[in-house]
């Protein structure tokens, strides 16, 4: 136990001595060329993903091994000090995966309860699409994504193109990449699969709509005048993700809040169970990313 606080004694006190001693700029330079350097290993290390990480991790415990064993004190400290930091390594390197398998136990605990297998493929194709909103936000492409509810949506998909898709993050940014064949339009969601793109959704005729709402917004708010759909934009211009039913949109959802509103508003996380945990998590998310939501009509 002394030794830990020894240690700890120590790195304080080389802390406590390197900050006292620091040069202006040259330190600061240092600083910063060293963290430009370990930011592009970290980044080569990345684009190289899982498969090459294990090689080098299973190399150097292997030499660690080596040098433990015939007491190669200097290699043994170094390669101490690099595997201290390996856990922070890691977590940068696969910070997607780790952020993809957390947003899965999320979904099973508290909006997949009670899902038949069709609400599950609904499910599948709601978190597809809001993740790949978020991703269409960050780029600021524009997005029109109808889910059809009862009232069934024929004579709009006549308008355009099936695809009759499998939902994906990849292929719902292929659909609304600028100049890709179906960009422009309406994306339907049939049984949560792409069902049809390239849509003409019929226009509001309300003129009390904030001026910020071109023709992308007042299609989604009349294609929800007309029918049960509920309907997910993406705003080209600003970025804004808005959710359109019953005629209102209401805007400003982060991919992650827009998840959990079309998960209780679309699947059997309806039960009344489910619906309390899935308002608390809003609310818990909505608060931590310090979003309001603005209804428009108000
Ligand atoms: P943004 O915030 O993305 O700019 P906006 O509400 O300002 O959206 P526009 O800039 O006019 O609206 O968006 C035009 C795009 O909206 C078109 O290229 C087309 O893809 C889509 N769009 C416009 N009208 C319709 C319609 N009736 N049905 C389906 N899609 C439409
Ligand atoms: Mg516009």
């Amino acid at each position: 136990m002394n030794s830990v606080f020894e240690a700890i004694y120590s790195v304080w006190n080389q802390i406590v001595y390197a900050v006292s001693n620091i040069r202006i700029p040259f330190d600061i330079l240092d600083i910063l060329v060293m963290v430009f350097i370990i930011y592009k290993a970290l980044e080569f290390l990345r684009e190289s993903r899982a498969g090459q990480l294990v090689k080098g991790i299973l190399i150097l415990l292997t030499v660690y091994a080596v040098a433990d064993w015939w007491n190669l004190v200097t290699l043994k400290w170094i390669l101490s000090k690099v595997m201290s930091s390996a856990i922070v390594v890691i977590a940068v390197i696969f910070q997607p995966e780790l952020r993809r398998i957390l947003e899965k136990v999320g979904h099973t605990k508290f909006a997949r309860g009670q899902m038949t297998g069709a609400e599950n493929e609904l499910a599948n194709s709601i978190s597809a699409a809001c993740r790949a909103a978020g991703i269409m936000q960050e780029k600021r492409i524009g997005a029109l994504m109808v889910f059809e509810r009862k009232t069934q949506l024929g004579e709009i998909i006549d308008t355009g193109t099936i695809v009759d898709a499998e939902p994906s993050v990849s292929i719902f940014n292929n659909i609304f990449f600028p100049n890709s064949p179906l960009h422009d339009g309406a994306l339907i969601i049939r049984n949560g699969r792409l069902f049809a793109a390239g849509c003409i959704l019929p226009l509001t005729q309300r003129e009390d709509l904030s001026l910020q709402l071109g023709t992308r917004h007042r299609a989604a708010i009349g294609m929800t005048e007309n029918s049960d759909a509920v309907v997910l934009i993406v705003s080209e211009e600003t970025g804004t993700i808005s959710i359109a039913q019953n005629g209102q949109i209401t805007r400003d959802y982060s991919a992650v809040t827009a998840e959990a509103e079309l998960m209780s508003l679309l699947t059997n996380a309806d039960s009344d169970e489910n619906k309390t945990e899935n308002n608390k998590l809003l609310t818990t998310v909505k608060k931590w990313l310090k979003i309001k939501d603005r209804k428009e009509d108000e």
